[in-house]
């Protein structure tokens, strides 16, 4: 099947789309599923694809005789569809044709990897233990895809809801190829952003006194929060804070009325965001009342703690070594301080999402270019494995009950 993964993933990567409305993407999706016994339904306020693989014989009826009481259990398996907007710069012959969009996080692997599952599994569907849900999810990058995709009913699609959730990832660099790393625990950090606006009063530069310069009290603010990081959390939970806009005033000699910057912040747990959520406001409002200036800052919740349930996280790695070796798994030693929305699915459902190396041979993983690179590459060998993995991963799971 590698050729027919592989030609979706050109496919898909050739025309990549962005956000929460990717209609070239999901009829990509449904042209390849086309023909499997499975229940596709389309969102309404998004262009997912769910897809819902029953047990039952070739002809689409129930297995009679040999069903074992009831449909079984019900896994899920997540795959993203969403790209960047980034130009892309590989020079690969199946590089985007569109300016401003690029697949540089390999979504367009995991919806190929994906719809490759669905058809290795509707052709073992008689001997399906259960039931098999697939998850096609526009907006990762940003557009919490994934709640609007839970409230509109995914975990409600097969009737009663999974047992477990899997979601996979690829990554060009940092993993060697083909190695798969997982953990318990937090697997990646939850990300919220932080917009401070700095209110002070305008004026000519050469007469400061006579205003109230919003700039070196930002740029204060902006310091304090790394001062925040070191003395407020605990080093063995950490948190990350960069600011990674800021913007203030048009020329030398003008004091402007206003500063404003937006920050993100990274965290592993529940008490040390929530802390951040109460602890940021504060610090960035006593800085500006010290000075006779006024500010907000918004704290705004984004993606939660991605946290991999500690017994699917270990069935995702005897899995990983009963299918490919067991060198070819790697127990990630800390979590990533990437996001991912995934963690809405795994706040309701115990389940594991897994890396996988695609850093192509001849590239360095250590030096590679990183995914959300405009030069990322992802090798399509890695497109097989992944394949079989999701769908060992439903397998295996169903035949555990
Ligand atoms: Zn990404
Ligand atoms: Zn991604």
């Amino acid at each position: 099947m590698s050729g027919e993964i592989t030609e979706l993933r050109h496919a898909i990567h050739r025309e990549p789309e962005i956000g929460l409305d990717l209609p070239k993407t999901q009829a990509k999706v449904l042209a390849a599923l086309d023909g499997l016994p499975l229940e596709i339904s389309t969102g309404r306020g998004l262009s997912s694809v769910t897809a819902v693989l029953r047990r039952g014989d070739r002809g689409g009826r129930p297995p009679g005789s040999t069903q074992r009481g009831g449909p079984g259990p019900v896994v899920l398996l997540r795959g993203d569809m969403d790209a960047l907007p980034i130009t892309e710069e590989t020079g690969l012959s199946y590089a985007s044709v569109i300016r401003g969009a690029m697949h540089a996080c390999g979504h367009d692997l995991h919806t190929a990897m994906l719809a490759g599952a669905a058809r290795l599994l509707s052709a073992r569907r008689a001997e399906l233990p259960g039931t098999v849900v697939f998850m096609f999810q526009p907006g990762e990058e940003g557009y919490a895809g994934a709640r609007y995709m839970i409230e509109e009913g995914v975990l409600e699609a097969a009737g009663h809801r999974p047992v477990a959730a899997y979601g996979l990832h690829v990554t060009s660099q940092r993993l060697p190829f083909g190695t798969f790393s997982t953990r318990p625990g937090a697997m990646l950090a939850a990300a919220d952003q932080i917009t401070v606006t700095v209110h002070g009063r305008g004026g000519h530069a050469s007469v400061p006194h006579h205003a109230a310069d919003p700039i070196p009290v930002a740029c204060e603010m902006v310091t304090a929060l790394q001062t925040l990081v070191t003395r407020k959390f605990d080093v063995f939970d950490p948190v990350v804070i960069t600011v990674g806009s800021f913007h203030a005033g048009t020329t030398d000699n003008v004091i402007p009325d206003e500063a404003r910057f937006l920050a993100t912040a990274r965290s592993f747990s529940e008490e040390s965001r929530s802390a951040l959520a109460e602890l940021v406001p504060r610090l960035i409002g006593d800085i500006a009342r010290g000075h006779g200036l006024t500010a907000e800052a918004i704290y705004a919740a984004e993606y939660p703690v991605t946290v991999n349930d500690a017994a699917e996280a270990a069935f995702a790695a005897e899995t990983i070594a009963a299918v490919f070796g067991p060198e070819r798994g790697e127990a990630a030693q800390f979590p990533l301080t990437g996001a991912e929305d995934f963690s809405f699915v795994l706040e309701q459902v115990p389940g594991a999402f897994v890396m996988l190396g695609a850093c192509p041979p001849g590239n360095d993983p250590l030096t590679a270019p990183t995914n959300h690179s405009a030069h990322a590459v992802f090798d399509d060998a890695a497109l097989a494995d992944g394949t079989a993995l999701y769908a060992e991963l439903a397998l295996r799971r169903l035949a555990r009950g």
